[in-house]
């Protein structure tokens, strides 16, 4: 629903945003697997859990305000220098910081549609103008020569979801390169690269080859979903040093709780990097197991390389949802486009196909 008019009056472009619907939450005592935001099912690991326990006794002090530890660590990870690096509130805190930046009124944002709900409502708080480009018919794959065609002198920033948010499937390193010639230098490239770890096409990009040649892409990461930490908002970007700087500046200072920070760097030690991707390849398994089951139930996907899969169900949307509900299992609907549901443990994954059998 749109935001209430005020009695002090709110900026137009407030008063008419889209509603961010977050996924539904797991009611008290209801038996319900959760499969509607993409989180990962596995519970912190015990480290990183200890160093939440370390840091909480600190939370007096207000945290490192631009995470020095973190942000090195993350560089070393990612192989690049600390310049590069900007840690945010969430990946989605930094799209907004990213606009602040290099969006003034007026100028255009160009993003595929459907795609990940922040674009729009991060674009009209910035006072730019949205312009979207739909998906390729049938496939849910991002049109590139149609968004590199919807650029103008007035372009300022593009945002290529890849994979894409709801559908799944990720964007080839050909077609981006073509796209990426075709774009002026002087448009920010946001390459949002959330479902990153999930990735198992040979054909996608590798994010730090293609900042590597075009300095004018910004690689948008998080520690959300393959990391586990969606409750303690950590996401960073890839930058050149300039454009990191000018994030930097125009970010909520102290954004990273310590709390989050303390996670975040106990996740990256190299011990629990190890089990993590331990667990990224469980849910790919899994991934791999639902797709292959959904199929035999006679359904044609998108392809996936996210922690999720996408059902073009149009009208249907809503009712499935409720039936999938009413079964225990929630998921996310796009009302009167499709339903998006996320990669669970096996139990869960089960509880769901019970449910897409039922669909057909
Ligand atoms: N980008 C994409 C494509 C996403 O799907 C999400 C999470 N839904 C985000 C960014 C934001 O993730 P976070 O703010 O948790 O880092």
């Amino acid at each position: 629903t749109p935001v209430e008019e005020a009695f002090v009056p709110l900026r137009p472009a407030v008063s008419a945003l889209p509603a961010y619907v977050p996924g539904a939450r797991v009611g008290a005592g209801a038996p319900a697997w959760k499969l509607s935001s993409n989180e990962n099912p596995y519970a912190p690991l015990p480290s990183v859990q200890a160093a939440i326990t370390r840091a909480a006794a600190e939370v007096n002090r207000y945290p490192d305000m631009y995470a020095e530890e973190l942000v090195g660590a993350l560089a070393a990870h990612s192989g690049v220098a600390v310049e590069n690096v900007v840690v945010g509130n969430g990946s989605v805190a930094l799209l907004s910081h990213i606009l602040s930046a290099v969006v003034d009124h007026g100028d255009e944002i160009v993003f595929p549609w459907r795609s990940f709900e922040a674009y729009p409502i991060a674009a009209a708080v910035s006072g730019g103008k949205a312009v979207t480009v739909p998906l390729e018919e049938g496939t849910g794959r991002l049109d590139l020569p149609a968004m590199a065609a919807a650029v103008t002198p007035r372009t300022r920033v593009v945002f290529v979801c890849s994979p894409n948010n709801p559908t799944g499937p990720a964007v080839h390193a050909g077609e981006l390169e073509t796209f990426l010639a075709a774009v002026p230098k002087n448009v920010l490239v946001v390459l949002d690269e959330a479902y990153l770890e999930f990735v198992r096409d040979p054909e996608a990009p590798v994010g730090l080859d293609v900042y590597t040649r075009h300095p004018n892409v910004l690689l948008l990461r998080t520690l959300s979903k393959a990391h586990g930490l969606a409750g303690l908002r950590v996401g960073y970007a890839i930058a050149e040093p300039r454009l990191a700087a000018g994030i930097r500046a125009v970010s909520t200072p102290f954004g990273v709780s310590h709390v989050a920070q303390a996670a975040a760097l106990a996740s990256l030690q190299p011990e629990a990097q190890g089990q993590l991707m331990e667990h990224v390849e469980a849910l790919v398994g899994e991934r791999a197991r639902v797709v292959e089951s959904l199929r035999d139930q006679g359904w044609v996907l998108p392809e996936t390389h996210a922690n999720f899969v996408w059902f073009d169900l149009g009208e249907a949307t809503m009712q499935r949802a409720a039936e999938a509900k009413e079964a225990g299992v929630l998921v996310r609907p796009f009302a009167g486009h499709g339903i998006r549901v996320s990669i669970g443990d096996p139990e869960a994954n089960d509880a769901f196909l019970t449910v897409a059998s039922s669909w057909r």
